[in-house]
């Protein structure tokens, strides 16, 4: 039995904001990247926050009625390619057309040429990649699933293609919050001046104990 283990930040069952239809995203802990302007600054270090085996995640993603997938964002999913690459391997013995969509900071082309075989084998099991670091002064909110315009979109496997982007910017808003029990959870490509954010936040305002858990994407 593998003793390897997917350090998480923050998870969403089901969110339709984070990739094709309707699936479970998971945010891992951990970027060395460093993007300036990027939101997601409380994922970047390498900190324990929550250590999950890859059996116990891929469970909890089984146990989700009607997505399609999950989707792994951060972080840096590619930084912790073997965990995230056997929760993939475990979900897909039991349900083998599970799609996998995987946010990277790192170029297409960094991690087709890594020389870590994990990294290989995490892209030949993605049905959908979006790369590149985030550059605040190419931001676009009109990007479907990117932040900003040097960010790309790749298909890796015969799953999804670029014909279905025109019915995915139709049906896959660009922010969404739940409520959770440790308070509202945001997500999304709106950045900081996201009407949502802003919304979420009068909604809980005066509330002590309640507070808005961001979980952007650049
Ligand atoms: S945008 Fe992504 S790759 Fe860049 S620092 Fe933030 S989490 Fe890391």
């Amino acid at each position: 039995m593998s003793d390897l283990l997917l350090n998480v930040s923050a998870t969403m069952s089901r969110s339709r904001a984070n990739g094709p239809g309707v699936r479970a995203v998971i945010w891992v802990q951990g970027c060395t990247i460093g993007c300036l302007g990027c939101y997601s600054a409380s994922t970047h270090p390498h900190r324990v926050a929550s250590l999950v085996k890859p059996s116990d995640i891929s469970e909890w993603l089984l146990s989700i009625p009607n997505i399609e997938g999950v989707t792994f964002s951060g972080g840096e999913p590619f930084e912790q390619s073997a965990a995230v690459l056997e929760t993939i391997k475990l979900v897909r013995m039991k349900s083998p057309t599970f799609t996998v969509f995987a946010f990277s900071g790192y170029s297409y082309l960094e991690l087709l040429s890594s020389t870590d075989r994990s990294v290989t084998e995490l892209l030949h099991n993605c049905d959908m990649i979006s790369t590149g670091p985030f550059v605040a002064q190419l931001r676009d909110k009109s990007l479907l699933w990117r932040g900003s315009s040097n960010q790309e979109l790749h298909y890796l496997s015969n799953v999804y293609d670029s014909s279905m982007e025109e019915q995915w910017i139709l049906e896959s808003p660009t922010e969404e919050y739940s409520v959770q029990h440790e308070g509202i959870q945001f997500t999304g490509f709106g950045g900081k001046s996201s009407k949502v954010l802003r919304m979420a936040t009068g909604l809980i305002g005066g509330q002590k104990d309640a507070k808005v858990l961001r979980k952007y994407r650049a």
